[in-house]
Order: structure tokens, then C-alpha cells, then sequence
């Protein structure tokens, strides 16, 4: 479970979030919306711990993040909008490994988590591949790999389709709502709501720091109006 509990942060004393509290249990699928600038990325780092907030406790699994970052960073997988900013070596197989070395883990187990990571995310095999010669998809789905081979409970991503072409688009899609069928937790920043929405348990939309939309698809659709959100078609 993550859980905001009244969380304020302010860049250089302009307030972003606002004592904003929310709570996405294990297993959801979040989407979380809204406009440029509405404090989707800010919130997203709160998660992990790369952001702390002024006032108010954000917990993963009932334990505050400021006082566990590791067990945090165990528990929430981040990947970031650009991809490229997450990689940490030349090769495939060596990036996925690096989070699980970092754990310190057995070598079998680090093998067994990237093996395992690579097939998630349809890139079984692709080890020794230079990061650098795979198209932006390609990339995509190896920062998502990245994560996963850190086993986490949730799943963080922001604007994870930045970039992509459509293909591309739907084949990390697909990935995803693999793994939340599978019991992995996704939440997932998008200001396009086109194609995702179908997968989604729950739209969270934020509106300058707030949440002001929140609620099963179904009914957050016909709230997000003015929120500078895209939806699908009718
Ligand atoms: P979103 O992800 O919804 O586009 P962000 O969380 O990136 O929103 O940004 C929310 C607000 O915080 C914006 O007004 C943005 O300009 C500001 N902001 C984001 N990052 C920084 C930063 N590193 N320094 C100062 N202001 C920032």
C-alpha cells in the first residue's frame, strides 16, 4: 500500500502539492492524470524517496519512506519519462542486473531476477545488447525490466509513452496489464488517457497540487473536463 498522508512540498517556496493525501492499495492499477504542471512527476518522486515532503508522511507498507528508503526503493519500481536518463550501462542485461546488485543478492538470484525481468517485458535473450542501438520501445520496455528485476510491489511510471511510436506504444501497454493481472501494482502518470483507460481500476486526476478527480473510470471520465486530460473518443 502507498499512502500520502497530508503531504505539502514547495519548489524554492512555490507550493506544489498541497496537503494532498491518498492511498493506492496492492494489486490497483492507478492511472494518475492532469495537466502540465499539475504535480504528477512530484508526487510520483514522493514514492520512493528521490523527493521528501515539507510537512505530512508518505508510507509504503505502513512504514514511512523517510525513515526506509531502502525498503521503499525495494517496494516501488520507478521508471522515469525519459528513459534514457535511467540507464547505467552500455549492455541490457547488465542495467536490469544493477538494481538486484544493489541488493547485494546472490549472483544466481541477480540472474534469475533479470532473466526473469527480460521475459516480463518480452526482451528474453537480449542480455548483451547495447542499450544505445535499440529503437525508443526497445528502451522502454528495458528501464521497465530495470524495476521489475527489483520485484517490487508497485509499479511507478511517469509518462512512460513519451516518445513512442504506436507499436511501440501498445506492446509496453500489453506489458503492463500483464503485470497487474499478475498482482503487480501500477501507477501510472499520463495527461492521455486514450488506450489506458480500459486497464485502469481507478483515475486519479490532479488539478495544481490536488487531487480533484478520484474514482473508478467509469465516473472520474465525465469529471476531467478542463483538466487538460485526453480522453478517448466517443
Ligand atoms: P507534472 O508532472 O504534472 O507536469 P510536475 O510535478 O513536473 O508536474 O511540476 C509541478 C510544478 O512544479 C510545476 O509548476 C513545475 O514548474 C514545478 N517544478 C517541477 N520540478 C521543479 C524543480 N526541479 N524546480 C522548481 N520547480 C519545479
Amino acid at each position: 500500500m502507498i499512502e500520502f498522508r497530508s503531504v505539502s512540498y514547495a519548489f524554492d517556496d512555490v507550493p506544489v502539492l498541497g496537503e494532498l493525501s491518498l492511498t493506492i492499495d496492492d494489486g490497483e492499477f492507478v492511472l494518475l492524470a492532469g495537466a502540465n504542471g499539475s504535480g504528477k512527476t512530484t508526487l510520483l518522486r514522493h514514492c520512493n524517496g528521490l523527493l521528501t515532503p515539507d510537512t505530512g508522511q508518505v508510507l509504503v507498507d505502513e512504514t514511512s519512506v523517510a525513515d526506509d528508503l531502502i525498503a521503499a526503493r525495494s517496494s516501488v519500481g520507478m521508471v522515469f519519462q525519459h528513459p534514457r536518463d535511467q540507464f547505467v550501462s552500455a549492455t541490457v542485461g547488465a542495467d536490469v542486473a544493477f538494481g538486484p546488485e544493489n541488493l547485494g543478492l546472490e549472483r544466481t538470484e541477480i540472474d534469475r531476477r533479470v532473466e526473469a525481468a527480460l521475459e516480463a517485458v518480452n526482451m528474453a535473450g537480449r542480455d548483451d545488447e547495447r542499450i544505445d542501438a535499440l529503437s525508443g520501445g526497445e528502451q522502454s520496455r528495458v528501464a521497465i525490466a530495470g524495476a521489475l528485476a527489483m520485484e517490487p510491489t508497485h509499479l511507478v511510471l511517469d509518462e512512460p509513452f513519451t516518445g513512442l511510436d504506436e507499436p511501440a506504444r501498445r506492446s509496453v501497454l500489453a506489458r503492463l496489464e500483464a503485470l497487474s493481472a499478475d498482482g503487480t501494482g501500477v501507477l501510472l502518470a499520463t495527461h492521455d488517457l486514450r488506450d489506458v483507460l480500459g486497464l485502469a481500476d481507478r483515475v486519479i486526476a490532479m488539478r495544481d497540487g490536488q487531487v480533484a478527480v478520484d474514482g473508478p473510470p467509469e465516473d472520474a471520465l465525465g469529471e476531467l473536463e478542463g483538466l487538460e486530460v485526453r480522453v478517448p473518443d466517443r
